[in-house]
């Protein structure tokens, strides 16, 4: 078993790091300790994928929070930004392989599109669900969840 929390902060403090130094704010927003099995390496991996697109995403000035609780035999976890978002008929697309958004194209930040389709996958080994919301007011919200053993 993994504690979450202990695991999180280890993921998410160097990308704290990270944003600060890029001047966007980088909130955590953990629930209560839990101990869950799950593959540490892959769920790393995971994350690394949404938070680098995060910050890809988001200019200097915005925001990213991530948000985490276990409730109703789920864990829930949200990587939301204030960036430049996604639209509402590309969602299904990003999580095709090599499809970039043609905002991302023509951006300096590289990228081969790989990201999200590879996210994909380790959500669907682990028996979980990805869904691509919206932030209020703008911005792009990942929702995972799974399911707790
Ligand atoms: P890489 O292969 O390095 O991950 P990528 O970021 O282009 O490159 P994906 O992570 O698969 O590839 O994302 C696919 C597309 O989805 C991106 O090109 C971008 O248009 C869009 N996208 C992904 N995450 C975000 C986000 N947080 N905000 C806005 N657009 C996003």
């Amino acid at each position: 078993p993994v504690k979450i929390n202990v695991f999180l902060k280890t993921v998410l403090i160097p990308y704290q790091e990270l944003a600060t130094a890029e001047a966007k704010e980088f909130i955590i927003d953990l629930g209560e300790e839990q101990q869950l099995l799950f593959d540490k390496k892959r769920i790393h991996q995971l994350l690394i994928i949404l938070l680098d697109n995060a910050l890809k995403y988001t200019a200097p000035g915005e925001k990213i929070t991530v948000f985490s609780t276990v409730k109703n035999n789920e864990w829930l976890l949200k990587i939301s930004d204030t960036g430049i978002g996604i639209a509402e008929e590309k969602k299904s697309a990003v999580f095709e392989r090599f499809y970039r958004g043609e905002e991302s194209r023509n951006r300096k930040t590289g990228g081969y599109g790989i990201g999200l389709a590879i996210a994909k996958w380790i959500v669907d080994e682990h028996q979980g669900k990805i869904d691509l919301l919206d932030t209020d007011p703008k911005g792009t919200t990942v929702r995972l969840r799974f399911p707790v053993k």
